[in-house]
């Protein structure tokens, strides 16, 4: 790409490992693939960005409206019966549902490519490497299964590269959190010390939408973003039975934990946890460590944020997830190629599958 595109006016840096040509993570390719690809999948506008870019989503498998009840997920839980929300768990739903959603953080790419890999197999039978994927195929189609590759292109557009491998972590972490007028970068925990993010800014990070929104801290009572609030409308309409938000760190293959929920959902989030990373062994492909059971934020600690994966959750998904993609980077990534980052995905598309394909109704 020319550096005319290029917001902070430098050079960009030279990896010694291309970016294959398979990869496509930019805007422009994830809207052609979302809006002018997809036959067999119903394509639909979650949001417009305060950019002005759509948000797209691709959903495959019939909806269960029948299994609706007649209260929010909330309200459900309050007159202590679930049901009263949605009917699911182990047996009930034909079409248990499955939500992928990525690139809430625009400089974290690998999970838009995951995402779109998703699509193409849906639609084709074959990855975005153009691989035959006939046994993942099988199993995501007998989901209810909702593909959102590109939750924050505005923050995308921002980032001049397209992917991370062999490039220094700094400068991915120059154009995710952004740089003070000065040029000082933010960096990670930092830049969530503004937010909005506002002022001091001399490269707005791609952390953030148009308007300065990270979404996954979002204002859960009253939301910054229309693409969260749509998100959270989804996700209370949808009860989705399993919710990945895939985002991308230079660390190994990732589950987060999740806080301000109940220890049996933090239980349950452990034990699939362990079985992603099985596969995950099993494949030699890496991983960090199982996400601990433990309470939030005993006596003299700083308690954790409710972000986004306990708003879904308290929205109505019934187990959610954010998982770090490694960027590649540098071997701290335990991953130093292109097809080992769409490959541990894979791995883990097929774990949420046989999970959900457990939870199903045979007929
Ligand atoms: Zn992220």
């Amino acid at each position: 790409m020319s550096t005319g595109s290029n917001p902070c006016k430098q050079e960009l840096l030279k990896s010694e490992v291309p970016v294959p040509r398979w990869w496509k993570s930019k805007v422009e390719e994830i809207q052609e693939v979302v809006y002018n690809q997809v036959k067999r999948g119903e394509v639909q506008t979650l949001s417009v960005s305060p950019g002005e870019r759509k948000v797209g989503m691709v959903i495959y498998g019939d909806p269960e409206p029948e299994l609706k009840g007649t209260a929010n997920f909330n309200s459900a839980l309050g007159s202590g019966n679930p049901d009263a929300y949605y009917r699911r768990g182990p047996g009930v739903r034909k079409r248990p549902v499955f939500m992928i959603l990525a690139g809430v953080h625009g400089q974290e790419v690998e999970g838009m490519v995951g995402a779109v890999s998703v699509i193409k197999i849906m639609e084709t039978g074959k990855d975005i490497m153009g691989r035959e994927q006939p046994v993942l195929k099988e199993k995501l189609e007998k989901l209810r299964l909702i593909v959102i590759p590109l939750a924050n292109p505005d923050g995308r557009a921002r980032v001049p590269y397209d992917g991370w491998v062999g490039l220094p972590e700094d400068e991915m972490t120059r154009y995710g959190q952004g740089t003070k007028k000065n040029g000082e970068m933010y960096r990670w925990l930092p830049s969530k010390a503004v937010h909005p993010m506002r002022g001091d800014v001399g490269m707005l990070g791609a952390y953030f939408d148009d308007n300065g929104v990270n979404m996954m801290h979002d204002e859960w009572f009253a939301p910054m973003s229309n693409t969260t609030k749509a998100l959270l409308e989804l996700v209370g309409r949808e009860g989705p039975d399993l919710v990945y938000n895939l985002h991308g760190a230079n660390i190994k293959p990732k589950i987060l934990p999740v806080n301000y929920v109940p220890v049996s959902f933090k239980q349950k989030l452990a034990d699939f946890a362990t079985e992603a990373y099985r596969r995950l062994d099993e494949k030699g492909l890496p991983h960090l460590e199982v996400p601990e059971v433990t309470e939030d934020g005993p006596v003299g600690t700083v308690p954790p944020a409710f972000n986004m994966s306990p708003a879904f959750y308290h929205a109505g998904a019934d187990l959610t997830m954010v998982i770090e993609i490694p960027h590649g980077c540098t071997a701290r990534s335990g991953v130093s190629s292109y097809e080992a980052i769409l490959d541990i995905q894979h791995v883990l598309f097929e774990a949420a599958a046989d999970y959900l394909l457990g939870l199903r109704r045979n007929e």
